[in-house]
């Protein structure tokens, strides 16, 4: 099967490719993260995960489009559920360029953290590939991510030390909740 997975950073990628088998399924690499600031920071995971892909002989499929502006303008006043509002950003590009491009299907990184939505992802992604006509690889990659984040330590990958968006950077540096 043809992947088209989702990447949000190169350390998520390590864990959440232990969970595919790559000898059976084709995977692509799809860079598509308007969510993560601030600039450099999104440098950053993006030279990450480019230098992840080559090590690995992995395709990648790069949208390189620092979003800001557009992040900012789509979660309106409505901080408290940025989240979902940043997952379904980012599935439905996913979802939409998987079918573009002629993937079997679709898949993504959020899936290896347990800091994400782990269901509310699984549901929302499910639900998207049943409306765009393109099937969503689903997968439980979250026992593989402390050992993922290990490794990329090892091979000296950038390591995030917040979730990507400048509110969730405030949260870490500042100690606020979500
Ligand atoms: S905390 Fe993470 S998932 Fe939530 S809106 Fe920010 S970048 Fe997106």
């Amino acid at each position: 099967m043809k992947i088209l997975l989702h990447t949000c950073c190169g350390p998520c990628t390590v864990g959440t490719l232990k969970e595919i088998d790559r000898e059976k399924h084709q995977v692509t690499a799809y860079w598509y993260n308007p969510n993560i600031h601030p600039y450099l920071e999104y440098q950053s995971r993006l030279d990450s995960l480019k230098t992840l892909t080559n090590t690995l002989g992995m395709d990648a499929i790069i949208d390189d489009e620092y979003g800001l502006k557009k992040f900012i303008g789509m979660l309106g006043t409505d901080l408290d559920n940025r989240c979902l509002k940043c997952y379904n950003d980012r599935l439905v590009q996913t979802a939409r360029k998987a079918k573009e491009l002629g993937f079997d299907a679709f898949s993504t990184t959020l899936l290896v953290s347990p800091y994400q939505q782990h269901d509310a992802i699984k549901l929302m992604a499910t639900k998207i590939g049943e409306k765009l006509g393109i099937p969503f690889f689903y997968i439980d990659p979250r026992p593989h991510f402390r050992e993922g984040n290990k490794e990329a330590r090892e091979q000296g990958l950038y390591m995030q030390k917040y979730c990507g968006c400048v509110f969730s950077e405030e949260e870490r540096y500042l100690g606020q909740k979500k």
